[in-house]
C-alpha cells in the first residue's frame, strides 16, 4: 500500500502510462479493466486498487457494526495493489492488537480494515466509485448480528468464520 498527499487526482493521472508497455488504446483499455477507484463521502481521501476485486464478505461482528453503522461489506486486496491519496486525512483506529481501521477524519467515512502483519488490506465496498464487478459471497459473524434486520439473500451464513 502506498500513501500519497492531497487527493488532487494528479497522481491518478500517472497511472495512465502503460504506453511504454503496450501501445495506445489497448493499454488504456487494460488499465480501465484492472484499476478500480473509490473515495470517501467528502472526497478528501481517494484510493485506487490495481487488481480485480475478490467477492466481498459481509461481516456482522460488533466491531464492524459500530465502525460502519450497520454491518461491513468489504473486499481484501493485496497491499501492494492499493494506493491512497489524501492519506493525511485518514485516521487509524486500532480496534484490536492486530487490526487498525481507517476512516476519513473530515467526513467520517469508514474505508479500510488493515491488519499490518498481513499482506492484504480490506476495503469497504461502499467506498468504491462506479462498477465493482463483484458480488457478496457470504456472511460471517452472524452470531453477533443486530436483531433489527434479517439476512434474506440466500448466501451462506457462518456464526463466526468458515
Ligand atoms: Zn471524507
Ligand atoms: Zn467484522
Amino acid at each position: 500500500m502506498r500513501a500519497f498527499g492531497p487527493a488532487t487526482g494528479r497522481r491518478l493521472a500517472c497511472f495512465v502510462r502503460p504506453h511504454s508497455v503496450v501501445p495506445g488504446e489497448i493499454a488504456l483499455r487494460i488499465w480501465r479493466v484492472a484499476v478500480k477507484s473509490g473515495s470517501c463521502l467528502c472526497g478528501a481521501v481517494k484510493f485506487t486498487v490495481s487488481c480485480e476485486l475478490k467477492p466481498p464478505d459481509a461481516c456482522h461482528c460488533v466491531q464492524c457494526r459500530k465502525f460502519s453503522g450497520h454491518y461491513s461489506v468489504g473486499t481484501d486486496v493485496p497491499r501492494n495493489a492499493v494506493e491512497i491519496f489524501g492519506a493525511e486525512h485518514v485516521t487509524w483506529y486500532h480496534s484490536s492488537m492486530k487490526v487498525r481501521r481507517g476512516f476519513c477524519s473530515v467526513c467520517g467515512c469508514s474505508m479500510f480494515f488493515d491488519p499490518p502483519a498481513k499482506d492484504w488490506i480490506g476495503i469497504s465496498m461502499g467506498a468504491f466509485d462506479g462498477c465493482t464487478e463483484t458480488h457478496v459471497e457470504l456472511h460471517i459473524f452472524v452470531a453477533e448480528k443486530g436483531d433489527y434486520y434479517q439476512i434474506c439473500d440466500g448466501l451462506p451464513q457462518y456464526q463466526r468464520i468458515p
